[in-house]
């Protein structure tokens, strides 16, 4: 367990924690004079503070205790401290339990606020076209509400007891001295009261909730997903986690989670597709259609005259995402079209040569010496490689078998 230094004693003095004696005590008489009840009656308790703080730090033992262990130390190390000791306490070092448990929860508060609880985060999927479209949709979740029976006292007025064993705070702190100059800490929860610091006897216990002060209870949360919204992007109903005694509730955190999409990828706020057409609107124009996440039919069109390669990006302005916040402002959809090639010997041979004469023209003849080796071409199959020339590519990594191979020429082994 790390230990926080804690100065508050010495501030309260207004001396350095490595003041000498003397200084304490100089310091201490000028504070006093000038707190003493008599001459300063609006000064509250701030002369049981100083007096409180004089106390222990001109004390061997509990300011050992003090500097090794702060507040907790003292405590435990007190020895029961005696009538009024809690109360000075919490004067000094807020929030009683809380200040002592600040670690856990995080935004605990140490000078009389409310410990927080913690949010509880739910993950939602939400579809492309619901973030598209927004939509609002409800969620039920089962919560911990204070018992409405008992008002979440857990018992009748008067029938909640402060657990004697540890005081009323849910852990036993031992101090156990290992050596002289040596001491161990250990801290585990009060086997008495099983944490809660308090008892309730067995037939004052509220019916309801059987002394535990709180009940499940269903909640319908109605949740808006707004035009735009984006995967991982929180959605926060206030105070709305578990309740507890004493604690001032968490939030319930929606996390968005953008269920993937049959057709259209997100990036951002644009949208990426795969559109295949075949080789004559490759060549020759088109027009499609295109079902876009409002359910609206897009007209694409591509004039006759101009290509699409394969892998060619083509974008629409303005048909993305909606932006979240500024719906009318969109971004970009990209289409990426895939060219379906027609398949081996789709033509007779005599039709073949009218095609020749229409596409354009051949890249020059190449020269042909007599020294040339000719070699055979044959398809590739990716499943069971190219004959020895796999057992080549063998040493690669294996990651290209499923990559696909990324070399310029080998695309076009398509069937
Ligand atoms: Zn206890
Ligand atoms: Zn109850």
């Amino acid at each position: 367990m790390a230990n926080v230094v804690d100065t508050k004693l010495y501030d309260i003095l207004g001396v350095s924690p490595t003041a000498t004696e003397n200084e304490l005590k100089k310091s201490y008489r000028k504070l006093a004079k000038e707190y003493h009840p008599d001459k300063n009656p609006d000064a509250g308790d701030k002369f049981k503070e100083i007096s409180f703080a004089y106390e222990v730090l001109t004390n061997p033992e509990k300011k050992e205790l003090y500097d090794r262990y702060g507040e907790q130390g003292l405590r435990e190390g007190a020895g029961g401290g005696g009538p009024g000791m809690d109360d000075i306490f919490s004067h000094i070092f807020g929030g009683g339990l809380f200040g002592f448990m600040g670690g856990q929860g995080g935004r605990g508060g140490r000078n009389g606020g409310r410990r927080r609880g913690e949010d509880m985060v739910h993950p939602l999927k939400v579809s492309l076209e619901d973030m598209y479209n927004g939509k609002t949709t409800k969620l039920q979740l089962s919560k911990n509400v204070l018992c409405s029976s008992c008002n979440g006292q857990g018992g009748k007025a008067g029938a909640v007891q402060k657990c004697v064993a540890c005081r009323g705070r849910g852990m036993r702190i031992m101090i156990r001295q290992l050596a002289p100059g040596m001491v161990q800490q250990m801290q585990s929860v009060c086997t008495d009261c099983s944490g809660e610091g308090e008892l309730i006897n067995e037939k004052d216990r509220c019916k309801k909730c059987e002394g535990q002060k709180v009940c499940k209870e269903n909640k319908l949360l109605e949740v808006h997903v707004d035009k735009g919204m984006k995967h991982g992007q929180k959605i926060t109903f206030s105070g709305e986690a578990d309740q507890a005694p004493n604690i001032e509730p968490g939030d319930i955190v929606l996390v968005l989670q953008e269920k993937e999409h049959e057709y259209f990828n997100r990036e951002s706020s644009n949208l990426h597709m795969t559109q295949r057409i075949g080789l004559v609107e490759a060549l020759c124009g088109f027009q499609i259609t295109v079902a876009h996440l409002d359910g609206r039919q897009l007209l694409v069109k591509s004039p006759p005259g101009k290509v699409i390669e394969p892998g060619c990006i083509q974008v629409v302005k303005g048909e993305g995402m909606p932006q979240y916040r500024n719906p009318f402002e969109k971004g970009d959809l990209y289409m990426k079209f895939e060219v379906q090639f027609p398949d081996n010997n789709w033509i007779n041979p005599e039709k073949l040569v009218e095609l020749e004469d229409l596409l354009p023209a051949r890249a020059e003849h190449p020269v042909i010496s007599a020294d040339v080796e000719e070699v055979e071409l044959s398809d590739f199959d990716r499943a069971q490689g190219a004959g020895s020339g796999a057992r080549r590519e063998a040493y690669n990594d294996s990651s290209d078998e499923e990559g696909g191979p990324h070399g310029p020429g080998v695309q076009c082994a398509h069937q």
